[in-house]
């Protein structure tokens, strides 16, 4: 799978793709993270990516041409229908487990990253076939939503991990996992449940259903809580 990250600031995305898990994914050829700089697509010799909002406003907006030319260039013109184009938004559909299962399917995606107070809004209606958030908060840029959705897509991607590992996890199967431990058994007088020790594999089997289920309530009860209090 090809992951195609358009950004001002390239040099982010370095270090976070060059450790553990995505880089022994890229290593095996499994996928492939290209980054490319929307600067190096603008024309005027200043290099310009973003201008003052039309009505007025504070913060600066990332300017159309370069971004298009970027996308364009890399993707062809225009872009084959069958590639999602997606701006990082905090306005955007919220990302969570299902996109990113059917992401995954996709043999390449475009991801465009913002910054400032934002991407001039013909971007989102004329380039963009969708727009992602990571949640209801902002940050300064739209790089580190980029690299949570590459990550979360790439470890879904075949062969990146065991089956088992993603089928089981949290958000896979509508359950949240189950409480792992591992060794020493008694950790400053915590102990690790006795049926873990067991050797008893249904009844394991059983007590991490029950964990998950149990967990799984306690999340959904205390986010009720929460907008109750909003
Ligand atoms: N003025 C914008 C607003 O109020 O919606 C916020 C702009 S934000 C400072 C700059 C860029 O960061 C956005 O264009 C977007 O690409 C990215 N960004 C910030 N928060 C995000 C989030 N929660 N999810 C996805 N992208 C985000």
């Amino acid at each position: 799978m090809r992951f195609d990250i358009f950004t001002l600031f390239p040099g982010m995305f370095v270090s976070p793709f060059a450790e553990s898990i995505i880089r022994r994914a890229i290593d095996a050829g499994l996928i492939e993270i290209h980054t490319h700089n929307i600067r190096d697509y603008a024309t005027d010799k200043h290099r310009t990516t973003d201008d003052y909002p039309f009505g007025g406003g504070s913060g600066m907006v990332m300017k159309p041409e370069p971004i298009f030319r970027a996308v364009e260039s890399v993707l062809g013109t225009p872009p084959p229908p069958d590639v999602p184009i997606i701006l990082m938004s905090p306005s955007g559909r919220t990302f969570n487990h299902a996109i990113a299962k059917s992401l995954a399917q996709h043999p390449r995606i475009a991801l465009i990253c913002g910054h400032y107070e934002g991407v001039d809004e013909r971007v989102r209606e004329h380039l963009c076939t969708d727009a992602l958030s990571i949640g209801d908060y902002v940050l300064t840029g739209g790089e580190l939503p980029a690299m949570v959705i590459v990550d979360a897509v790439a470890r879904l991607v075949p062969g990146v991990l065991p089956p088992e590992v993603t089928a089981e996890e949290s958000h896979a199967s509508g359950l949240l996992e189950y409480p792992h431990y591992t060794r020493p058994a008694d950790f400053r007088g915590w102990r690790v449940p006795d049926v873990l020790l067991s050797g008893n594999h249904a009844a394991i089997a059983r007590w991490r259903r029950e964990q998950a289920e149990a967990r799984t309530r306690r999340r959904q009860v205390s986010e009720q809580q929460q907008t109750g209090l909003q």
